[in-house]
């Protein structure tokens, strides 16, 4: 099903490569990490990415594309999930693709007070006005095997992506569902209506356990299966932070954020 490094699944007629893992965690002094999930999903007639990232994530964006030989112009569509700064910057790398966004979503962005949220306001209202923009609905064939499935709680519009593979569900949950501690509590961090985020979480584990063997991919976490009712993470938590702290560019200090390296 998946390759060594475990970036890669081969589902279906569908290729899907996560270009980034997101990580769960976030910073205790410095506010959000912003290290999102960033997913590329090739079929024969699309070549589609879930989220684009936010300005940190630029470079390691095109690398990675580059690695798999897709130019930033064959990209044919951008699925953003919410409109927070650490997924939906880099929409303008992307000038052929369609950039969906749910009708909802884009709605509460704009009304957003400057200087206020997470909403990046002048990427926000660019995309208001770019020619390719789609706003899009509950429940809505997105593109060939793709569904949305708006999922309010972290964002009022916050979208998932319900890819059918023909033999399971591969879900792109962004930050309605955040990481495995919010799937298993069913509770959120960062919700504005935890009753909401509760009915949300309820609803991708419906499309998520549907059938064996569907994979659900969140917004700051690694991917995960489900094996027999219990859930296991696909890969490894990788993230390190060099840091200098001793007045030397060649001596650097390497922090590991996670417990399981
Ligand atoms: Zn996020």
């Amino acid at each position: 099903m998946t390759n060594e490094n475990k970036r890669t699944f081969l589902m279906g007629s569908y290729r899907i490569d996560i270009i980034v893992h997101g990580f769960p965690g976030k910073s205790v002094c410095h506010g959000p990490l912003g290290f999102s999930t960033i997913a590329l999903i090739r079929h024969n007639n699309f070549t589609a990415l879930v989220d684009v990232g936010g300005f940190g994530q630029r470079l390691i964006l095109n690398q990675r594309l580059n690695e798999l030989g897709v130019s930033p112009d064959e990209v044919t569509d951008v699925l953003l999930t919410h409109s927070h700064f650490d997924h939906a910057i880099n929409w303008v790398n992307f000038p052929n693709a369609n950039i969906y966004i749910s009708r909802d979503e884009m709605q509460w962005a704009l009304e957003q007070p400057t200087g206020k949220t997470y909403v990046p306001e002048l990427y926000i209202a660019a995309l208001q006005d770019h020619q390719k923009l789609v706003l899009i609905e509950n429940n809505e064939e997105i593109l060939s095997g793709i569904k949305s499935l708006i999922c309010p709680g972290h964002t009022p519009g916050s979208t998932v992506y319900v890819l059918d593979t023909g033999d399971c569900d591969i879900v792109f949950t962004g930050d309605a569902c955040k990481n495995r501690a919010e799937l298993v509590s069913r509770a959120a961090d960062m919700t504005y209506d935890a009753h909401l985020t509760k009915k949300s979480i309820a609803d991708i584990w419906g499309k998520w356990s549907r059938r064996n063997g569907g994979i659900l991919i969140p917004g700051h976490d690694l991917p995960m299966v489900l094996n027999n009712d219990s859930i296991e993470y696909i890969g490894k938590h990788e993230a390190t932070i060099k840091a200098w702290f001793d007045g030397a560019l060649n001596q650097t200090t390497l922090i590991s954020l996670s417990p399981r390296n």
